[in-house]
């Protein structure tokens, strides 16, 4: 289970969060909505220690996140950190690599998830030689290759046409079901309530409306989220 608590931060006069609270649990995909600059980005670094916290707590399995127990997360970055230079074989061998697999397992888990996303004849190629649909799905293999207990993607469905959105949807939901926590953020309410079993809205940093899917559907505030979100303004608590 991750549990993330209370979190606050702010960027001189910016409050990007102000009492985030929210939990994720295994066999789970979490939708985590809210307009631009609601704190989902900041919430998520924050779970990987990429975020100096003013107060709050990010435990997984009732442990304190130290780096040892962050070698089990896998995250996809909004700003997608990959080299675009170098092969895409190379660069998932030498992740898994950095997350404790032995050469040959990273071998493997390399052949492996390129398979599965369609890129396994692309092994060699740049990654900047890719299109940006299949760019994408190398950086999701690259969260996915040391097969983590916990998956954390920050806007993994943008600016994917309708078989990227199909191939992503697909893999998090084997995710989810082979036992991983999924959590993704999204301004898309209809593909989060295709795939998510539960559901996290935020705005002007803080949680507004949180539950399983059913119970958010059900909330009194929800549509008028609905309206929001499409409007990509913020949601008013
Ligand atoms: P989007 O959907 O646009 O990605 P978001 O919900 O992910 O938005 P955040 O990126 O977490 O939102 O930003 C929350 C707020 O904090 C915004 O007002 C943003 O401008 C501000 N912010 C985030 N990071 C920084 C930073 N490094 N320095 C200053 N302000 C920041």
């Amino acid at each position: 289970m991750l549990r993330v608590q209370d979190l606050h931060k702010r960027y001189g006069e910016v409050t990007a969060l102000d009492g985030v609270t929210l939990t994720a649990a295994p066999g789970r995909m979490l939708g985590f909505l809210g307009p631009n600059g609601a704190g989902k980005t900041t919430t998520m670094r924050a779970v990987f220690g990429l975020v100096r916290l003013d107060a709050g707590e990010v435990r997984w399995r009732d442990r304190e996140v130290t780096s040892d127990v962050r070698l089990r997360f896998g995250y996809m970055p909004e700003q997608r950190g990959l080299y675009a230079r170098m092969p895409v074989g190379r660069q998932l061998r030498y992740l898994a690599e950095l997350h404790g697999m032995d050469a040959d397992d990273a071998g493997r888990a390399t052949q492996r998830w390129l398979t599965e996303l369609g890129l396994a004849d692309r092994i060699d190629a740049r990654l900047s030689d890719l299109s940006h649909g299949n760019q994408q799905r190398v950086q999701l293999a690259a969260s996915l290759v040391h097969d983590p207990e916990l998956l954390v993607l920050d806007e993994p469905f943008s600016g994917l046409d309708p078989l990227g959105v199909q191939a992503m949807s697909e893999v998090l939901r084997e995710r989810a079901a082979a036992g991983a926590t999924v959590v993704f953020s999204s301004h898309q309410l209809e593909l989060v309530e295709e795939l998510c079993d539960d559901v996290v809205i935020i705005a002007h940093g803080r949680d507004q409306i949180a539950g399983t899917l059913d119970e958010v559907r059900a909330a009194a505030d929800y549509r008028r989220v609905e309206v929001r979100l499409a409007d990509n303004r913020p949601v008013t608590p």
